[in-house]
């Protein structure tokens, strides 16, 4: 018999509210997620965004859909074009290089395999046919170069993801006015290649697709008109999964195209928002290769997908705390299990009688935190007053190996490899592994993540100042070198001294 599914609740961007989930078919969930632009490696922002849609992935599979999930790599784009000049590569190398790249992050992360991972090159006859299908329902036209624009105006249901009026998204994007266009919110289904661009044929011109059909394409291609559920970025809200909308509708004339919306949150790095110019732009590589997937995975999902996250020290610290607990009781409840079991007590096998049935109720709260639109931090909770349990019961048996000792360090284990491993990445291994990472991690301290405020530079600098006024080179040094390991370089002249990033 299949499993039974647990009710489930999703908060959906389209009603803007949290709703049961019902999929199209029962027991079978139909899931796409927008994965990277594969021009370079990918950040800590596209990194959550990734594991978010894992933690979904893995959880419905383990509530008991039969899931079908699809991410996408864009493949072809103006920006995989100017890194291929930049670089000098095909646009296609350039592409092919950094979708592997990609995925060697996201194996270091330990995310699950999708269903399919599909780009956006091996789907022109589906990209293509979709826009033709677009321009006979009549919600698209072709300018005289042979440029396709979908018609906003034919689509009245336009704006109804981002929840705005078509003349208030025309303040917000301030797109520039093109004479081409009948409306300046119309946007490219297909254009044409400027000489040097990668260009496949079409019936209006020797082109390629815009950003957005690809992803209407390929989903309706793998998994039919209508999907369960459709996630990405919250930046992806407006105009990516707008446009998806309209050209998917269209197309099928099915409504909706997508049942659920999920969207996550940004990263921010020390409060504020990532940004190239700012120099703050952290490469989910460098996190992994630092702390390991284990101390990653727990940064990136203990806060809520839809809550800003502020990767921090705090955050850092958060998850060292959080998985030591957590080790430390699956090593104490391995010891359990490792040693002889002798005659016991009968007070201590009562309570821990009372253990093995109080993880059975934790087993199931933690399902139900989940099952609330992911609220990872209640699970987490939960987890950790289990252990706090599993400590006062091991410390009054004297951690003795009996029976139900060890029947309760099983149940432990089985909850935390099981409810908490299978669905958040982490809590799976061995407890010696990761007492090794958290203690180098402990030694190394990671000085340059951590970006000095310009106040505190300020100060820097004034300190230095002093310390050469008093000859105290040495020291003066020091502080130059300090703030050189935080990327910032100082140069002096007779006005002063002033700084920049390195
Ligand atoms: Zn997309």
């Amino acid at each position: 018999m299949a499993k039974e599914i647990p009710e489930i609740k999703v908060y959906n961007t389209l009603t803007r509210k949290k709703e049961r989930l019902v999929t199209n078919v029962p027991g079978k969930l139909t899931m796409y997620s927008c994965g990277p632009t594969v021009y370079s490696f990918v950040h800590i922002g596209n990194l959550r965004a990734s594991l978010v849609s894992d933690l979904f992935y893995r959880y419905f599979k383990k509530a008991g859909y039969d899931v079908i999930y699809v991410r996408n790599y864009t493949d072809v784009d103006d920006k995989i074009i100017e890194t291929s000049k930049k670089e000098n590569l095909s646009a296609a190398d350039i592409a092919k290089k950094y979708l592997l790249e990609v995925e060697k992050d996201f194996a270091l992360a330990d995310m699950a395999e999708p269903t399919l991972k599909t780009t956006v090159t091996s789907h022109m006859p589906q990209i293509i046919n979709m826009i033709q299908k677009i321009l006979d329902n009549k919600h698209a036209y072709v300018t005289d170069e042979g440029e396709v624009f979908f018609s906003i105006e034919s689509f009245p249901d336009y704006g109804k993801l981002s929840h705005k009026k078509t003349d208030e998204l025309q303040v917000i994007t301030r797109i520039e006015v093109n004479p081409k266009k009948k409306n300046p919110l119309d946007f490219t289904l297909w254009k044409p290649a400027k000489p040097g661009e990668p260009f496949w044929e079409s019936p209006w011109c020797n082109g390629r697709p815009g950003w957005h059909i690809e992803c209407s394409a390929m989903s309706t291609c793998h998994m039919g008109d209508q999907i369960d559920i459709h996630h990405g970025g919250e930046d992806l809200v407006f105009p990516h999964h707008e446009n998806e909308i309209a050209q998917t509708e269209a197309a099928t004339q099915k409504k909706p195209f997508v049942k659920y919306w999920l969207h996550n949150a940004f990263v921010n790095i020390y409060k504020e928002k990532m940004s190239k110019s700012i120099g703050n732009v952290l490469l989910a590589r460098n996190i992994l290769n630092q702390y390991g997937k284990e101390i990653t995975r727990f940064m990136l999902l203990s806060v809520h997908y839809r809550a800003v996250l502020d990767f921090s020290d705090e955050n850092l610290e958060h998850a060292l705390s959080g998985l030591h607990r957590i080790y430390d009781a699956k090593a104490k409840a391995k010891e359990l299990l490792d040693k002889k079991s002798i005659i016991p007590d009968l007070r201590a096998e009562s309570l821990w009688g009372e253990f093995v049935s109080q993880s059975e109720k934790a087993k199931k709260e933690i399902g139900d935190h989940f099952a609330n639109d992911f609220n990872v931090s209640g699970a987490l909770a939960r987890v950790f007053d289990l252990i706090r349990e599993f400590n006062r019961v091991l410390s009054k048996s004297l951690m003795q190996a009996t029976p139900a000792s060890q029947l309760g360090a099983q149940a432990l284990i089985a909850v935390l490899e099981d409810d908490l491993g299978s669905v958040l990445g982490f809590g799976g291994d061995e407890p010696s592994k990761i007492f090794k990472q958290l203690e180098q991690i402990k030694i190394a301290k990671t000085p340059n993540l951590a970006r000095p405020t310009d106040a505190e530079i300020k100060l820097a600098i004034k300190a230095r100042a002093q310390a050469r006024l008093s000859k105290n080179f040495q020291e003066a040094d020091r502080i130059r070198k300090d703030l050189e390991a935080k990327s910032i370089i100082l140069k002096d002249s007779p006005k002063g001294t002033t700084w920049e990033y390195k």
